[in-house]
Parts: structure tokens; C-alpha cells; sequence
């Protein structure tokens, strides 16, 4: 990850802001910190950060608002902040290009591995953009760039989740990954219990790859460690 990395922290809430602004401080990050959606929109055109951090409820324009106008600028990663499960189900539903959202409460820990996670993201994608974008494992080719899956030469349609496994397997070949590691680097919740979510989407992924050829075990299990990819 790229030294110093910056981060446009928008949240008209001075407390919430503050508890913010020290976490990521804490973890080296440098932060702009803008109370309104103009603020923010002012911030971004001096700053450029490489992240925004986005507070749905703001006095002047509603975070959805701010997310279309930063869009049209950039497709730097957007994580929204939100108290309101109706606003994460709009966030969620209408895909306005933010990339992460995050509850109200967080603990301050957990936003800064979202923030981590979300830059990590964005930087396998610029490596991608600088030439590795097709990576093949066996039958298995995963473009990071288009983000399109292909399996014995089928376009496989794969979740959102189901991608960022294949793209963190993938990375090195033959590695086992734990499912620790994937929660950390696809779901970026390094303290989620819910180890099952990982062999949820492994399995369906499984299903969607054994559709194509019902003998395919390129993803393999390691039992009791993880899963990796493997070409034989
Ligand atoms: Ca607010």
C-alpha cells in the first residue's frame, strides 16, 4: 500500500469525526476532514485524495448526492458511513458507484481495515491497469481489470464476494489461503467470527465452476487451513 495515503473524511458530526480522524491519523494516514457535501466537493478538487469517507445524513446535500457528483469526477473508492439500515439498503440497491459502507456504530478499528481494504482493492486494480490484468490458473482466467471470470473458455457470473475471492486466490497460485485471510483481504473484518460466510460463497462458487466441467476441484479445500487454487 502506497505510504501516507489520503483520506477525505466527510461527517458533520464533530465527535464522530474526531474519533475518525484520530484512528486513521493513528494508522499514518493523512485526513481532510469537511463538516457539508460543498465543503467536501471543495475539498476534493484541492486535495485529491485517494479515498472518500461519506456520511449519508449531511445538513446541505444528502451523501447520495455528494457520491453522484464525486462520481463524475472520479472512480476513486467511496466507503459510506450510515446509522440507517434504510439508507445501506439504497446504498446497497441503487450501486451508485460506492464501493463499501459501513455501520454507525463502528469501532474505529474496523474502519480503518475497511479503509486499508478498500485501498488495497483499488491498487490491485491499478497494478491490473499497468499490464497483469489476465491471470490464469488451469482452465481459470480471472480479468481484474473487467472483473470478468472464465472458466474452460465460459463466462462465469460470479457475486461481487465470489470475484474477490478468485482475485485473492488467484494472486498466488498453490498459496492456501485461511478463511481468516479471506474475510480480511474480501470482507475486510478481520474480527467477524462468521467463518461460514467464506464457505458459503466457496461453495456456490464451486457449483458455478462445476456447471461448466461437473470434475473441475481447482478450487481446493485444505482442511482445517484454508483453500487455494490449484491447476491439477
Ligand atoms: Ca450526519
Amino acid at each position: 500500500m502506497k505510504a501516507n495515503a489520503r483520506i477525505l473524511l466527510v461527517e458533520d458530526e464533530p465527535s464522530i469525526a474526531d474519533n475518525i480522524q484520530y484512528a486513521l491519523k493513528a494508522a499514518s494516514f493523512e485526513v481532510d476532514w469537511s463538516a457539508s457535501g460543498q465543503e467536501a466537493l471543495r475539498a476534493f478538487s484541492n486535495q485529491t485524495p485517494d479515498l472518500v469517507i461519506l456520511d449519508i445524513g449531511l445538513p446541505d446535500m444528502d451523501g447520495f448526492e455528494v457520491c453522484r457528483k464525486l462520481r463524475a469526477l472520479s472512480d476513486l473508492p467511496i466507503l459510506f458511513l450510515s446509522a440507517r439500515s434504510d439508507e445501506i439498503d439504497r446504498v446497497v440497491g441503487l450501486e451508485l458507484g460506492a464501493d463499501d459502507y459501513i455501520c454507525k456504530p463502528f469501532s474505529p478499528r474496523e474502519l480503518v481495515a475497511r479503509v486499508k481494504a478498500n485501498l488495497r482493492r483499488t491498487q490491485l486494480t491499478v497494478a491490473a491497469e499497468s499490464g497483469q490484468a489476465l491471470k490464469k490458473v488451469g482452465q481459470l482466467s480471472v480479468d481484474v481489470t473487467s472483473r470478468i471470470v472464465q472458466f474452460s473458455g465460459e463466462t462465469v457470473d460470479v457475486t461481487r464476494y465470489e470475484f474477490g475471492i478468485l482475485e485473492v486466490l488467484i494472486e498466488h497460485p498453490k498459496r492456501v489461503y485461511s478463511r481468516e485471510e479471506l474475510l480480511v483481504k474480501v470482507w475486510s473484518e478481520p474480527d467477524s467470527s462468521a467463518d461460514r460466510v467464506v464457505d458459503t460463497h466457496i461453495k456456490t462458487l464451486r457449483a458455478k465452476l462445476k456447471s461448466i466441467d461437473a470434475n473441475t476441484e481447482i478450487i481446493k479445500t485444505h482442511r482445517g487451513i484454508g483453500y487455494s487454487l490449484g491447476d491439477c
